[in-house]
């Protein structure tokens, strides 16, 4: 190209222009760190962070001047974890989870009271936020009722609709219909008028199965998340079709599943269940058929840790065949989606600053985020 003495003295205006622009302050430049925002990994970029917010994502820090700089070279920046399936019943629980990077968790079950109590008591700088669907939808000695706490139960005598009208009266962010043939359970017509009255709602529901024929049935009466893998059979091809139609979300919940099956071979009654690698074949044919997984724990079901967890549920579900970012989307963008959560819970431009820092790489090696090193809660740092 050839250069005029127009253009060169154009191009001296531009520059000068911009080396006499005033550099603006910030608090902190995280430098030279990868970043996973959810749906992208990008190399060697900049996080600059003021004011709460992630004010660019850029490689040119030129124009910043911050009061920290903090040296990320060989971090990776990884957005707010979310726990798809927790019960809920202290601020402890909240707080142990926001410390491991868990930002939101989904209660799916818990005493009438416990969440909205919890809710309001929060702080958000300490404790994970909640969505709640309160007491299960269940039956008289139905699952759900085992655990101690006197919950409200479906009966023949009221029409299905007021039972999920008391539910988000009370405050439920969602329904949980439970289905579980190894106790009373409700029947298929009165949960698909749940499931439809809490559409009415504009509320979510989400289905407790255990079984093939019932995660496939519930899905054909239009439920939006399946919880727990199935323990009884392989699926039929027929059967998850049907699933690849609807379209439910599942929540395999692998890591609770592997525990009650070592609980129940101890007690010498697991034999009528498939075996744990059969199961893994199961979630392994879901997430190839295209069904959106997300990642959930139970806890503290069987002694499973608010936080820890959900990154051992992570490294199953890399194990049982999904990438590394495919994992960690089932805990950060899938859940988003499935559950209409707060856009700011991914590291962009302009959202507030929600993240953490990882030493290492979860995106090849999952194994990264037991090395979590900062977690970043509206742009305030708490190490570990
Ligand atoms: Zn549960």
């Amino acid at each position: 190209m050839k250069i005029t003495l127009d253009s060169f003295l154009l191009l001296t205006f531009l520059w000068l222009t911009a080396a006499c622009q005033p550099k603006q302050k910030v608090d902190y430049i995280i430098h030279n760190v990868r970043l996973f925002d959810g749906v992208e990994v990008r190399e060697e970029v900049s996080v600059v962070v003021d004011d709460g917010k992630i004010v660019d994502i850029t490689s040119e820090i030129g124009r910043y001047i911050a009061e920290e700089v903090i040296e990320a070279g060989g971090y990776t920046i990884i957005p707010p974890l979310i726990d798809a399936h927790v019960h809920i019943s202290s601020l402890a629980q909240l707080h142990a989870s926001l410390r491991e990077g868990v930002f939101a968790v989904v209660d799916l079950h818990s005493p009438p009271g416990v969440a909205n109590k919890l809710k309001a008591s929060r702080d958000s700088f300490l404790h994970a936020s909640l969505l709640s669907s309160g007491p299960a939808l269940t039956v008289a000695g139905g699952h759900g009722t085992q655990f101690g706490a006197p919950i409200p139960t479906v009966t023949k005598e009221r029409e299905p609709r007021t039972f999920v009208a008391d539910r988000v009266k009370e405050g439920a962010d969602l329904l949980k219909i439970i289905r579980e043939p190894m106790l009373p359970t409700l029947d298929y017509e009165t949960i698909g008028a749940l499931i439809k009255a809490s559409h009415q709602f504009d509320k979510l529901a989400v289905g407790h199965i255990s079984t093939a024929g019932d995660a496939t049935k519930i899905s054909e009466l239009g439920i939006d998340v399946v919880s727990h893998i199935w323990l009884d059979r392989k699926m039929t091809d027929e059967e998850l079709s049907l699933l690849q139609e609807k379209k439910p979300f599942v929540i395999p919940t692998l890591l609770v599943t592997r525990e009650l099956l070592q609980f129940r071979e101890k007690q010498g009654g697991a034999n009528h269940y498939l075996p744990f690698q059969d199961i893994r074949q199961e979630v392994n044919r879901l997430h190839k058929a295209g069904i959106t997984l997300l990642a959930g724990t139970d806890a503290p079901n069987l002694g499973l840790k608010f936080g820890e967890s959900l990154i051992t549920e992570m490294k199953l579900l890399v194990s049982v065949g999904l990438s590394e970012t495919e994992a960690l989307k089932t805990a950060t963008v899938k859940p988003i989606q499935a559950f209409g959560l707060d856009q700011n819970l991914l590291p962009r431009r302009g959202h507030s600053a929600n993240f953490i820092l990882v030493e290492g790489n979860p995106t090849v090696d999952i194994t990264s985020l037991q090395k979590i090193k900062e977690v970043w809660v509206m742009g305030k740092r708490t190490k570990k």
